[in-house]
């Protein structure tokens, strides 16, 4: 009987499907892996931004977590929406008995503007967090969030891992998606993935589609399933930009606001 890998995500819940948990989910299972889920917060969440959103207790963190781990077992973690320093440094714990690859998807701010992360949970993300990571991956405003580094244009993404790697993750995985038009190579999304001696440019090109809720949240997930199928950083990476590119290019209208990526291209 076939057992598929098991990946787990460490996220928020948006009950509109197109982040969170359930683009984890969804991604998960595309690429053929067994998805399961620790949830932290549940986002009251549409096309139009979260109209409200509860943190869990650590202790149904924690529950969940032992549930999960003490029975089924995991071959890879991710971990997108954490909310506040009480939850990071819970999850932070948790992690550090694993002896598995760990995404750390350090989100802060979701594309509508709205906090998915405390300002006073920043410290415990630098200090306990991105040291459990395998792979960190922060778009651009979090780089500045997290090392106070504003990227104008690609050169800048080397400073940005440097910083990054400084908390101790093994790799960093820098997201250029949201470099300024006319400060990027053609018109391409660019990546760079490095461990500060090798060094990955990951580039696709750009899809002119506003519709690009849960990018995010997909690739670190896709990034999760890769490692737990046995691949390398470097091809795993690859392998989720393709997904995420192919995802993007399909987004969906949904409701009046941003639509959602889609994960059945
Ligand atoms: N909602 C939840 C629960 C999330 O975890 C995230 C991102 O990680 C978002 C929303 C933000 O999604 P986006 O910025 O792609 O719209």
């Amino acid at each position: 009987m076939h057992t598929p890998p098991r990946v787990l995500t460490v996220a928020g819940s948006d009950s509109g499907g197109g982040a969170g948990i359930q683009a984890d989910l969804k991604t998960m299972l595309a690429l053929g892996t067994h998805g399961m889920s620790v949830v932290t917060a549940v986002t009251a969440q549409n096309s139009l931004g979260v109209q409200g959103a509860w943190e869990l207790p650590a202790e149904a963190v924690r529950a969940q977590f032992r549930s999960v781990v003490d029975d089924i077992g995991v071959q890879a973690v991710k971990t997108g929406m954490l909310s506040s320093a009480e939850l990071v440094e819970t999850v932070a714990e948790l992690l550090a008995e694993l002896r598995v690859p760990v995404v750390i998807d350090p989100v802060g701010v979701s594309k509508h503007g709205d906090a998915l992360l405390a300002a006073t949970a920043l410290d415990a993300v630098r200090g306990a967090l991105l040291p459990t990571a395998t792979v960190a991956t922060p778009n651009l405003d979090e780089v500045a969030q997290l090392t106070g580094i504003r990227v104008g244009e690609e050169a800048d993404m080397r400073r940005a891992a440097a910083a990054i790697l400084d908390f101790g993750p093994r790799w960093a995985l820098i997201k250029g998606g949201h470099l300024a038009a006319g400060h990027r190579s053609g018109d391409s999304s660019v990546d760079l993935l490095t461990d500060g001696t090798e060094e990955h440019w990951l580039r696709a090109p750009r899809h002119d589609n506003r519709h690009t809720h849960g990018t995010g949240c997909t690739l670190a997930s896709a990034l999760a399933a890769q490692l737990a199928k046995g691949d390398t950083v470097p091809q795993a990476a690859a392998a989720a930009k393709d997904y995420v590119t192919g995802a993007l290019a399909a987004g969906f209208r949904l409701g009046a606001g941003i639509g959602p990526v889609d994960h059945g291209w």
